[in-house]
């Protein structure tokens, strides 16, 4: 049985930028709705979504992960349960916020009461934007020196979307920031107590009432905008009641038509409970959502599931943890129907059966381990063997595929080799259990050198890789510098023959093959197309010249990296009867495509990124006469209050470092963001650095 209704249930995302005060924020939440019982300060190392020690350490959130509170309205009423999703803050861990937004109905966004919005927070709100997440704002930390609500209020109308309505303002700032004016209600909100647990609602002090009615008015005119009977009430200056005002707030959020922006100061103990009210007021329960889009794997179809405990079960596995008590956890979203441990679910991205050992729910500080699970809610399950982040699991007799989460090509490599021989076992087993948890990280092994070969979405990614290998399965290693993972493809068709015969008395060995290689578009990948006629090649040795093409073009022809975004297609070639071999038309077809590809006018490729860097005006002359000495190209120079934006897209291999240059152009006032955007082929004497191994 259910314990918890559905429209009681919220699934959300803090989401900020980096110091924005969500480690804070979220530890405030967990504090007040009961599950923590001890306020831990970030900089002590006690806050506890903070999963892994280096998260401490280095103070910001990497990984996903799910917890599990309660809270009930300050105005009374009902019990929710508030599932949060744990999002990270780091441009390099960009497609961990992603895939967390893939999964939640609502989020928080965080923002600085004195940065206001800032360079990331715009990169998170159009992530969010993307999945179309209804949220709400929390402007923090109105406690600090220089803090300005309507600064940052004003930021986020300008900068992420005019629909932000304030549904309270602070009453005093910085060190004399001493509550909140409730609009909606008009009272005036303290919180006392230790640790501001204890609400006392008041009238408005006189001192703050003319300009609590100025911001109501606000509130109103926009709430009454998106809903025609209220605006003609609102023109007539007719009473608009708070219920009515709520309402269409609610509605209107979870279309994304309004974004209520609430304010506060975490690490004072202010606000944050209004903010929790905000949740279950605003944002939406699972089933106010459209039904589930995927597709039926049986039919190729279009398929849906409707919100429902009795609909056919599906979920989305988001994210694998490892546990070093209980081994590995998948959390997962249930989409439609209900789960029970013990029972079997297909995991219907890859066909497998899977067995549901044990299903936990994981609160603050314990876990809780239950028999059910029902539509909309979060939970992690124990022993599952085949699925990976991103997968669906679906009712074997209903599959269902959930629109995937599409993961980036991680762009940045380096070298890793095991210090001590003992380190070099379990530097194996570590990297393979850490790609699985994480899609943007892959393994490779050098061939020739016997050396691995990592690569992720960015220097600090795979910083954080090393660092979780150190601490969690105890190996250490030595690490290269950060390398560009650049691409290979050719700009012309052409053709050629790759022939390995070897007759040389007892059996012999024949291979013989036609190959032409044919540039595709950007990001194609790989194509291969058997055009043989009249069993010239009989049928049983084309994959083995697949085989050998494929591995070919993983070693690349120019400077050793991967060959892509080609066809390749055999058409003529020929065999033996007695000498012919699989072995032998693999080694054939590699041939071809080594001499085929050279014909072909190769080129190297390499990952340009997005760069976005916002400055003060005097320092924008040296920050874009920087980025064109990056090869970068300015896109666009816009104006943003008092500082200037710059786009440009500038190649990766240039960015290295770019932290500390930008510091010092800018004495630090300057930041940036940057995102992977596109693959373009190298002009030719970066192309010669390349080959030479000094770029
Ligand atoms: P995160 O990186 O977004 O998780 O941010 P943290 O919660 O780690 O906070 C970053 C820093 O800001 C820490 O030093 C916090 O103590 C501080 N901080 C968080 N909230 C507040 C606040 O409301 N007021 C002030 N003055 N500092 C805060």
């Amino acid at each position: 049985m259910r314990d918890y209704p559905i429209e009681k249930t919220r699934d959300i995302g803090i989401i900020a930028h980096i110091d924005a005060g969500k480690t804070t924020v979220t530890e405030r939440v967990l504090f007040y709705t009961g599950v923590s019982h001890k306020i831990g300060e970030v900089h002590e190392g006690e806050a506890i979504m903070d999963w892994m020690e280096q998260e401490r350490e280095r103070g910001i959130t990497i990984t996903a992960a799910a917890t599990t509170c309660f809270w009930k309205s300050t105005r009374g009423g009902e019990e929710y349960r508030i599932n949060i999703i744990d999002t990270p803050g780091h441009v390099d861990f960009t497609v961990e916020v992603e895939r967390s937004l893939r999964v939640l109905d609502g989020g928080v966004v965080v923002f600085d009461g004195v940065a206001g919005v800032e360079p990331q927070s715009e990169t998170v709100w159009r992530q969010a934007d993307k999945y179309k997440v209804p949220r709400i704002c929390f402007i923090n930390k109105l406690d600090r020196m220089g803090a300005s609500f309507e600064f940052s209020f004003k930021s986020i109308l300008e900068r992420l979307t005019p629909n932000a309505v304030a549904v309270s303002i602070p009453v005093g700032l910085e060190a004399n920031f001493s509550g909140v004016i409730d609009l909606m209600r008009s009272k005036f909100i303290k919180f006392e107590g230790e640790h501001g647990e204890k609400l006392v609602v008041e009238e408005i002090p006189e001192s703050h009432r003319a300009e609590a009615a100025q911001w109501r008015t606000k509130m109103v005119e926009k709430i009454a905008e998106v809903d025609d009977a209220l605006a003609e009430k609102f023109l007539e200056g007719k009473e608009i009641s708070e219920a009515e005002l709520q309402k269409t707030l609610r509605e209107a959020t979870i279309l994304y038509k309004l974004v209520p922006v609430f304010c506060g100061s975490a690490l004072k103990n202010k606000g944050v409970q209004m903010m929790l009210d905000g949740v279950i007021d605003y944002l939406p329960s699972p089933i106010e959502l459209p039904p589930v889009k995927g597709n039926d794997p049986k039919t190729g179809g279009d398929a849906t599931r409707e919100t429902r405990d009795t609909a056919p079960f599906s979920a989305l596995a988001f994210k694998l943890q490892t546990d070093p008590y209980i081994g590995q956890l998948t959390y997962f979203r249930i989409y439609s129907g209900t789960i029970k441990a013990g029972s079997y679910v297909l995991n219907s991205s890859n066909g497998e059966k899977e067995r549901v050992g044990r299903i936990v729910r994981m609160h603050a500080n314990h876990r809780e381990e239950v028999k059910e699970m029902y539509a909309g809610e979060i939970g992690a399950i124990v022993g599952l063997k085949s699925t990976r982040t991103g997968d669906t699991l679906s009712d074997p007799e209903n599959p269902i595929v959930l629109e995937k989460i599409t993961f980036p090509e991680p762009v940045v490599s380096l070298r890793i080799e095991p210090k001590t021989k003992a380190d070099q076992e379990k530097m194996g087993l570590a990297l393979r259990r850490l790609s699985e948890e994480d899609p943007t990280f892959r393994i490779k092994g050098d061939e020739e050198t016997l050396e691995t070969i990592i690569s992720g979405m960015g220097e600090l990614h795979l910083e954080v890789i090393v660092d979780r290998m150190r601490r969690e399965f105890k190996v250490e290693a030595n690490v290269g510098r950060p390398q560009v993972a650049y691409k290979e493809t050719v700009k012309n068709t052409a053709e050629a023959e790759g022939k390995y015969i070897r007759q040389s008395g007892g059996r012999g060995q024949y291979g013989h093959v036609w190959l032409r290689i044919e540039p595709l578009e950007r990001g194609k990948g790989f194509e291969f197309e058997n055009k043989i006629r009249g069993g010239v090649v009989p049928q049983e040795f084309i994959p083995a010249v697949e085989k050998g093409v494929k591995e070919a073009t993983e070693r690349g022809i120019v400077a050793g990296y991967p060959l892509v975004d080609v066809k390749v297609t055999i058409y003529d070639g020929s065999y033996h009867e007695v000498d012919s071999s699989e072995a032998a038309f693999k080694i054939a077809g590699s041939l071809a495509l080594q001499e085929g590809a050279k014909r072909a006018k190769p080129v190297i490729l390499e990952p340009i990124m997005k760069v976005e860097v916002i400055t003060p005006d005097k320092f924008m002359g040296d920050v874009t006469g920087d980025l064109n000495s990056k090869r970068g190209r300015i896109e666009a120079i816009n104006d943003r209050l008092n500082l200037k934006v710059i786009d440009a897209k500038v190649p990766l291999s240039e960015m290295f470092g770019y932290v500390t240059t930008l510091r010092s152009i800018s004495e630090g006032r300057a930041s940036y963001t940057m995102e992977f955007d596109h693959y373009e082929e190298v002009p030719s004497n970066i192309a010669e650095l390349i080959k030479e191994g000094k770029k």
